[in-house]
């Protein structure tokens, strides 16, 4: 059962902080818990009359699954007779776009890259997900008390079959609309990719690309991609600009590539100018006076929802999404809250854009590429990078940095090497340089976590989460959520990854592409999606229980299929039979260092 109240008399109705299509929203607290929360009260008359049943339905569905530090967090839901009732996370700071006059002058580039960061790692999530938000603008941001970006409103979202699923429906805010869109073609996940064009566009200049006083005339230039970038910005925001306002979707910048743009990337270096600040018109200054402001009851009113969401978020232990209702665990994460520091405290405090890696569940690892060996460990994810030294260029560990398995803590210990001995396979001697927690982790240290939660992905997608035998095959949904193994007891194998695609490899360990258009393939492609359906069902359902459900194993191989030895890939079955083992094989052949970030020293 939700902690949260499940119906109205359950709430204390506080003052309206706005209004939407059908609905108002009222700033609220929780008789039962005393948490600050938002409640958006859709009039279910007026839903009606505007046929959007469907529509809110949609809304609610994607929305309640989703759980990320840069999405607004939707508690619980409810209706009676005339309203249908969404438990928001309560955003003190209200819309995003408030705190800045459009028309005027954008912010500074640190101040746009800090929003954008926070906004480019939920719709990575997002798209992670399939899910399509299709209407990305800065009136769909909000702003928490500890100035965290918050997407909100999935009024449009839409979740997709599989990442290359097209629409052709018509929707979105005009000035942000896409040009595949305004055109009416085919469109996908690249169509929010140049909503985030148009945002940081109005983030950094002060108003939309496509902006004219007619709605025709705007849909015109978005379509020509006819927009003007000020030669005033620096040649990186300029690049970054130009790569996500790319007119071709099959040309624009992946949200990947965003992340690793250098835009992003050397933003909180001293890089940023005296001018770069005062183009900032005072948005910058309103978060810090206003982040003063709230700081010391942050650390003091344990009451505050938006205290207890953040630290939740950061605590959370998935990506993957949620069923229906939150989980109840409020009171988690409490602790974790004493660790942030002042340093913490910063505009940025959640920058690095990614959340918090998560090493539950992953088996003790230990891997090496061409600078660093990466391991997981019961205590957590260690990084040893390795540099040649001395004239025997003899390998040595110059740096460790160690992160504890849920993120959230970070250790790093320089070693001297001509005074420490410290070589490889020895064992380090813990006196730390520098600790730090996940939101002051300072911008020098970042390329080290990214390589941390690189490596712990990689882990991920090949530790088995769910193992299901089917009457046709043995499958595992891995931890990531998203990849996916079956191993026919007829002898294919077949795996899909959201990079690579569906893959099968017949028994001639023949790797072929696309199985659904080949007629002897098929019916591997048709037992892959009905499994891969029911995989993803259990683990929807289950993710509300406390995650010591997994891994888990359902049914047993039929007696049968055990009989049958007959193909090259059967052997592979048959060792993987009760252990994860093959997986952990796997990982250390698909894991080379050309997958993983191996430029890190050099
Ligand atoms: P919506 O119907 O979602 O567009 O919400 C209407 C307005 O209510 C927004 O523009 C915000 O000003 C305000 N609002 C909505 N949700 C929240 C929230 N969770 N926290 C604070 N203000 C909100």
């Amino acid at each position: 059962m939700s902690v949260f109240g499940e119906k109205i008399e359950d709430y204390e109705i506080l003052e309206h902080l706005g209004k939407g299509g059908f609905a108002h929203v009222y700033r609220a607290r929780c008789r039962r818990t005393g948490l600050f929360v938002a409640i958006k009260m859709i009039d279910k008359a007026l839903m009606a009359s505007a046929g959007m049943i469907g529509r809110v339905r949609q809304e609610v569905t994607i929305h309640s699954r989703l759980k990320h530090p840069a999405i607004l967090e939707l508690y619980t839901f409810f209706e009676d007779a005339h309203y249908v009732y969404l438990v928001l996370e309560l955003a003190h700071n209200g819309e995003l776009a408030k705190h800045f006059k459009l028309g005027t002058r954008g912010l500074s580039e640190k101040a746009a890259a800090d929003i954008f960061r926070q906004v480019v790692s939920g719709v990575l999530y997002l798209h992670t997900h399939n899910i399509i938000h299709r209407d990305l603008s800065l009136n769909n941001l909000l702003l928490t008390k500890d100035l965290n970006v918050k997407i909100a409103d999935f009024g449009l979202a839409t979740q997709l079959n599989g990442p290359d699923e097209k629409h052709v429906t018509m929707c979105g805010t005009p000035n942000y609309i896409s040009p595949e869109v305004a055109s009416r073609e085919l469109h996908g996940l690249p169509a929010d990719v140049w909503g985030l064009g148009c945002m940081l566009y109005t983030l950094l200049v002060g108003s939309p690309p496509f902006h004219t006083q007619h709605v025709k005339t705007t849909l015109n230039k978005v379509i020509n991609a006819d927009y003007k970038i000020p030669s005033e910005l620096s040649i990186q925001a300029q690049d970054l600009l130009q790569k996500l306002l790319c007119k071709d979707p099959t040309k624009r910048i992946t949200l990947k590539g965003i992340m690793e743009h250098p835009f992003l990337y050397n933003i909180c270096t001293p890089s940023i100018t005296k001018q770069d600040l005062s183009r900032d018109s005072g948005f910058l200054t309103t978060m810090h006076s206003t982040h003063t402001m709230h700081s010391n009851k942050t650390r003091n009113d344990r009451t505050g929802s938006d205290y207890v969401g953040v630290y939740r978020d950061q605590n959370m232990k998935k990506m993957d999404l949620k069923t229906h209702k939150p989980e109840g665990s409020i009171a988690s994460g409490i602790d974790e809250n004493k660790e942030t520091s002042s340093k913490s405290c910063k505009i940025n405090s959640n920058t690095l854009g990614v959340p918090p890696l998560c090493a539950d569940r992953l088996p003790n690892i230990s891997h090496r590429t061409r600078n660093a060996i990466l391991k997981i460990e019961p205590s957590g994810v260690i990084v040893e990078f390795l540099k040649k030294k001395g004239k025997d260029r003899e390998e040595k560990v110059v740096e460790i940095c160690k992160i504890t398995k849920d993120g959230m803590k970070i250790v790093i210990y320089s070693v001297d090497v001509s005074k420490d001995k410290t070589n490889l396979g020895q064992e380090h001697d813990p006196k730390p340089d520098e600790v730090f927690t996940y939101h002051n982790l300072p911008s020098k240290h970042w390329k080290k976590y990214l390589y941390a939660a690189r490596f712990v992905d990689l882990v991920k997608a090949k530790t088995p989460k769910i193992t299901l035998y089917s009457a046709l095959a043995k499958c595992q949904l891995m931890e990531n959520g998203t990849d996916i193994d079956m191993f026919f007891y007829s002898g294919e194998k077949v795996t899909y990854s959201p990079t690579e695609g569906l893959k099968v490899i017949d028994k001639t360990l023949k790797t072929r592409h696309n199985p659904a258009a080949v007629a002897e393939l098929k019916y591997l492609n048709d037992h892959f999606e009905e499994c891969y359906n029911r995989m993803k069902r259990i683990q929807g359902a289950l993710s509300c229980i406390p995650d010591e459900c997994f891994p888990l194993i359902i049914g047993k191989r039929p007696v049968q299929a055990a009989a049958i030895v007959a193909s090259p890939l059967q052997g592979s079955v048959n060792v993987n039979f009760n252990t994860p083992l093959l997986n952990i094989g796997s990982f250390h052949r698909t894991a080379s260092s050309s997958q993983a970030p191996s430029e890190y020293l050099s």
